[in-house]
């Protein structure tokens, strides 16, 4: 074994990986990276699938993105942002509310997805309370709902597998019914071999189910202070996509309730849906907007919580009065994450970008269709540059395999040796290419889970 997967293996414990496993394997150890190509220490090369988890927009290596950070370099790396600004952070600011294009005004700042979803959380709970709709304000997500894995977030999340055996740390939230519309309870629809599926026909029983949550919750007296989603495609769910019109559904039942509204669009953000936001798709506009992953196109840890000025006013006093918003992290408005968001930014925004996204969700469209012929493909579930493919044991009664199977990690394994990375979830295969990956590589992407998907399941 190479030298450095030896020290890996001695003295690093990787997230959401069992280490016995990991141990029995060889790891590979990635040396560098250009465009949608990761190179091992041994000089392999594989392509980039799932977008280093889902973080990478443009490629790696990009001239832009590496000159913007070479720039800020000389001139400083990080100042606090408790008691000091920067210019790279106030841009970025800038930037970012006006992509936002509505009523979100503020930008807090901090490191990850997860604390996105801390910050977002804790505003909108004090928030509720200040204002005098709650003294004990209520959440609602949905389910399979997963917003990271912090505490805060992680009592967001509706993930048994994740989330169950940390229980007694959490706060409760409830949860509302998901459109899961593969394994819809209330469409009973023959299953068909391609994705024409008449999803849509139904009687939005799913959306009746949210109305329902809140009206009960109404009824004790303490309105949902805040509803928490990801926006068009839930992620960590299973690649569960929202139908046309959900999503406005659901919005103004919960506005209507008068409760805020919370997007989460660590995945979902800065074009992976086609919009900048996918919320944007249906014009809905939340009261707290969380950003991470493809902010700094991949490069460097960041995070931003978009919200307007109404709550940022709430916590606006003298500063006797101690309504300070107590919440930072030292790395908050780091200059070297705010410098790449910038040029990632620019790069998204140039009219370039936008034409190969559409191009690329085309090919990959194109691409996806061709599994439909396997028998052990239940469902191929795209939106813009996301990709899920639910594996069941077979098509005709979308029964699924226990996760104890290890079919989703079996077909990762499989694709790494035919050059191709990626990370399922349970099992579901994803596909989330970099935006600058090309015709070639995408077809390459979806041979080797097709050969693999053959493989694993022991069929030519
Ligand atoms: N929200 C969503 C929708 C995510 O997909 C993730 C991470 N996969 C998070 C939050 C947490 O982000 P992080 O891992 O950067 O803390």
């Amino acid at each position: 074994m190479h030298k450095l997967a030896q020290l890996d293996h001695k003295f690093v414990w990787h997230p959401f990986t069992q280490m016995r496993d990991w141990l029995r394997r060889k790891s590979v150890v990635i040396k560098s990276g250009k465009g949608t190509v990761l190179c091992d220490v041994r000089g392999r090369k594989y392509l980039d699938a799932n977008s280093s988890i889902w973080t990478n927009l443009h490629g790696h290596n990009h001239p832009k993105i590496n000159t913007a950070i070479q720039r800020q370099l000389k001139k400083i790396s990080h100042s606090s942002a408790l008691g000091l600004a920067n210019k790279p952070a106030s841009l970025l600011a800038e930037k970012l509310v006006r992509l936002a294009n509505g009523r979100l005004k503020k930008v807090f700042f901090s490191d990850d997805g997860s604390t996105a979803l801390e910050v977002a959380l804790k505003l909108a709970y004090e928030f509720s309370r200040r204002t005098g709709r709650s003294n004990n304000p209520k959440f609602l997500s949905l389910e399979g709902a997963y917003h990271g894995d912090t505490v805060g977030a992680v009592s967001l999340g509706h993930i048994n597998l994740f989330h169950k055996s940390f229980s007694g740390l959490l706060f409760k939230t409830d949860k509302a019914m998901s459109p899961y519309c593969y394994r819809c309870p209330f469409n009973r629809a023959k299953p068909e071999r391609d994705d024409a599926r008449e999803y849509r026909k139904c009687n939005w029983e799913c959306v009746g189910k949210v109305e329902q949550k809140f009206s009960a919750q109404k009824k004790k007296g303490n309105p949902y202070a805040a509803f928490v989603f990801e926006p068009l495609m839930q992620g960590a769910a299973g690649m569960i996509p929202q139908p046309n019109g959900w999503l406005r559904h659901v919005t103004e039942i919960a506005r209507a309730h008068g409760a805020l509204l919370v997007t989460d669009e660590v995945m979902t953000g800065f074009g992976r849906t086609g919009q900048p936001f996918a919320s944007q798709h249906e014009n809905v506009q939340p009261d707290f907007l969380c950003l991470a992953k493809g902010l700094t196109g991949g490069y460097l840890p960041m995070a931003a919580t978009l919200t307007t000025q109404k709550v940022f006013d709430a916590f606006l006093g003298e500063y006797h009065q101690f309504k300070t918003f107590f919440h930072g992290h030292s790395y908050t408005g780091n200059q070297l994450g705010a410098a790449a968001s910038l040029a990632s930014l620019e790069i998204l925004e140039g009219g370039k970008s936008t034409q190969a996204r559409k191009k690329l969700e085309e090919i990959l469209r194109e691409e996806l269709k061709t599994l439909w012929s396997l028998p052990n493909v239940g469902d191929i579930r795209q939106v813009g540059l996301i990709a899920g493919i639910e594996l069941v044991k077979n098509w005709r009664t979308r029964e699924p395999f226990n996760l104890r199977e290890r079919v989703g990690i079996k077909i990762c394994e499989s694709m790494a040796k035919r050059g191709v990375l990626t990370r399922p979830i349970g099992n579901v295969l994803v596909l989330m290419p970099p935006y600058c990956t090309t015709a070639t590589q995408t077809a390459k992407m979806v041979s080797a889970l097709r050969d693999s998907i053959r493989e694993v399941f022991n069929r030519s």
